[in-house]
């Protein structure tokens, strides 16, 4: 990356909204709470090699959390404990954040996002439709997800290849 172009790329932040950059909620690996974590997802979420998934409860609209693959580390593969149980074991031990989910409407720019990434609750993002409850009580549609590596992407106007 040169310097001249990486500072068009950050001029260009807040007129580029989270909706053009997102990796859409089709190619998203999702999970449900009730999936159990036996050695095969835990294998198959090792082989994806991502470092956070979303989780939805239901339908795939309706995520509720973002899992991060670490706190997998220590989970035995023998007991297949649904997905849940982590979550829940997460909210009650209070060590560490709880990871719900950071939403933002599709509209919302890059520079907003990334100050909102800074604050640090979360490093991805949920996109959806608008942060108004919908109208009909339903749950909002997941459009997609946009994390921090999304957004330095566009900052220095190339691929960040992953490790
Ligand atoms: P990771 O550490 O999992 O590689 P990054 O935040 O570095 O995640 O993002 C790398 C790319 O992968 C980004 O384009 C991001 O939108 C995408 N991504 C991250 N998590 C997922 C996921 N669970 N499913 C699909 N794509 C993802």
């Amino acid at each position: 990356a040169d310097e001249a172009s990486m500072l068009v790329g950050i001029l260009e932040l807040s007129s580029k909204t989270v909706f053009q950059i997102m990796t859409k909620a089709d190619d998203v690996f999702c999970l449900s709470v009730d999936d159990c974590l036996d050695r095969r997802l835990l294998k198959r979420i090792l082989r994806l090699g991502h470092s956070r998934i979303p989780i939805y409860d239901g339908c795939r609209d309706n995520i509720i959390a973002i899992l991060l693959v670490k706190q997998l580390l220590l989970v035995d593969p023998n007991k297949a404990l649904p997905i849940r149980a982590i979550i829940r074991r997460k909210k009650r031990s209070h060590k560490k954040k709880v990871v719900s989910p950071v939403y933002v409407s599709k509209q919302c720019n890059l520079l907003d996002l990334l100050n909102e990434f800074q604050v640090g609750r979360s490093h991805m993002a949920i996109v959806v439709e608008s942060l108004e409850p919908p109208a009909d009580h339903g749950t909002r549609r997941f459009l997609g997800i946009v994390t921090l590596e999304d957004i330095v992407e566009e900052m220095i106007k190339e691929e960040v290849l992953d490790e």
